[in-house]
């Protein structure tokens, strides 16, 4: 899919998740849009697993993110990289900054740092570290008290703003003053999530960040440290947060599915991914395109600067879209393990000698809107012939001494036609008028006679599939 022979490795995009349990359509939409990103610019997709919060990261998770990119065709060209595999590098950077004067060793206890924060808020004033173990020129730094395990701090800018301009948000500017000198190495010599991630975006050479617009905070910190390691600020755009139809940020917790649910419920990837595209993008009014047009047309201009809203129905819809155009051979092959969950048994012989399944698939595709419903309704055909009642009310009711005789011409006529939904749909109309019925007389007592049921798609081509002598044997009233 990539082409490198324009612009080699120019762009180069990552999708950095933290693999910290659910995993929704919002999180995939990260790795969506840099992704489409790096493709339409030929450029590079790295995946990089934040998984330095041991607590909260798992190997499940991970699977899930990987699963849901491979289940998308989101493929990547390097990694994936975890940090926890990188920690002897964010070490060797962080000793390096300490021995050119970037960063420096602080000492303050946990305690004194909460009573300066105590103070801080009484006064009204913002809470900040206040510098006491920043080394200055000429500037006498208090006694190394013993027993304390110090962290490693930035020495941030103190003077000027940092400024960007954001490819979503435009120019953000931030003061300085506002920036402490923040933590990049904890007492046990651990790095900080800010700092793995500017180390692993210059290391990577990430040219843009695309992510949540939760990170927006991190920004200034994050191009203050790669100014001081000598790096290139990469072009950043924030994405605006993904919200339920309640107006909610998605959570496991009001009721968001996870991509596997999606993947459960019968959803096509094409349609997930088509979905996601415009949740937050958009090219003109388009609504329904492919994934070659997304890389065709992906821009970070026309990203959405405000937040998009998750619509079920909408996405229902577009599933709906897919599966009626799909090719029904290889809507089959997507089918069939939904058709097993649904109770087909293809190895039964009641299956065996049931029609072919792709055609089936064919039929039933332009009424379903899951794989899951079209499994459900393909059930019918591979059934054992219903065992009726026939003194059961709902048979007296459907199959009266009226309608038997315009039945029994129906199989004479069945008999002669030549299992074409055509030739069928013929001879359902010449007992119709010959008895002076409409459709819906015959067809439901037929339906019924065929299924025990009265809901089915078209009855002639139900019948040209189920194959005219089945339907015969079924039809002897
Ligand atoms: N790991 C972060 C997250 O999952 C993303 C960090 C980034 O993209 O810079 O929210």
């Amino acid at each position: 899919m990539k082409n490198t022979s324009i612009e080699p490795h120019s762009i180069r995009t990552r999708f950095a998740p933290s693999p910290t349990g659910f995993i929704h359509l919002g999180n995939l939409r990260s790795a969506l849009y840099p992704w489409a990103y790096a493709r339409s610019k030929q450029g590079d997709f790295i995946l990089r697993i934040e998984d330095t919060d041991l607590e909260r990261s798992s190997a499940e998770a991970v699977e899930v993110i990987l699963e849901g990119m491979k289940w998308l065709g989101l493929d990547i060209d390097e990694g994936p990289f975890y940090q926890m595999q990188r920690i002897d590098r964010y070490r060797a950077v962080i000793q390096g900054m300490l021995e050119q004067g970037l960063a420096y060793y602080c000492y303050m206890s946990e305690g004194d740092l909460n009573n300066l924060r105590e103070k801080q808020i009484a006064n009204k004033e913002k809470p900040k570290y206040n510098g006491t173990w920043r080394p200055e020129p000429g500037k006498q730094l208090p006694v190394i008290p013993s027993g304390v395990k110090p962290v490693v701090r930035f020495k941030n800018p103190k003077d000027g703003s940092v400024i960007w301009k954001d490819a979503v948000k435009g120019v953000i500017e931030i003061s300085n003053d506002e920036l402490d000198d923040l933590v990049i190495a904890r007492p046990d010599g651990t790095p900080t999530y800010n700092f793995c991630v500017v180390v692993d975006d210059l290391d990577m050479k990430i040219t843009h960040v695309i992510r949540g617009d939760d990170h927006v905070n991190n920004t200034p910190r994050q191009i203050n440290i790669i100014q001081a390691l000598g790096g290139l600020v990469p072009i950043y755009a924030h994405l605006p947060t993904v919200l339920n139809d309640q107006g909610e940020k998605l959570s496991k917790r009001n009721g968001a599915m996870s991509v596997r649910d999606f993947q459960k419920a019968g959803y096509l990837p094409q349609a997930i991914l088509n979905y996601l595209a415009r949740l937050g993008w958009s090219h003109g009014d388009a609504e329904i395109f492919s994934k070659e047009e997304l890389i065709q047309w992906f821009d970070l201009e026309s990203l959405g600067k405000s937040p998009a809203q998750f619509s079920p129905e909408k996405l229902l819809w577009l599933n709906h879209h897919y599966i009626s155009h799909a090719n029904s051979i290889e809507l089959a092959q997507s089918a069939i393990p939904f058709a097993k969950l649904a109770g087909i048994d293809f190895v039964a012989e009641v299956a065996q000698n049931g029609p072919d399944f792709v055609k089936v698939v064919d039929l039933l595709k332009a009424r379903s809107n899951t794989l899951v419903e079209l499994a459900q309704a393909a059930k019918l055909f591979y059934m054992a012939p219903p065992l009726h009642q026939t003194q059961s009310k709902e048979y007296q009711d459907l199959i009266t001494d009226a309608i038997k005789p315009a039945i029994r011409d129906l199989v004479q006529a069945l008999k002669v036609s030549d299992g074409s939904k055509e030739s069928i749909g013929i001879a359902m109309k010449a007992v119709l008028s010959q008895h002076g019925l409409k459709m819906p007389a015959l067809a439901m007592p037929v339906r019924y006679l065929l299924f025990s049921t009265t809901q089915t798609p078209a009855i002639d081509a139900v019948i040209s599939i189920l194959g005219v002598d089945e339907v015969v044997q079924r039809l002897n009233v």
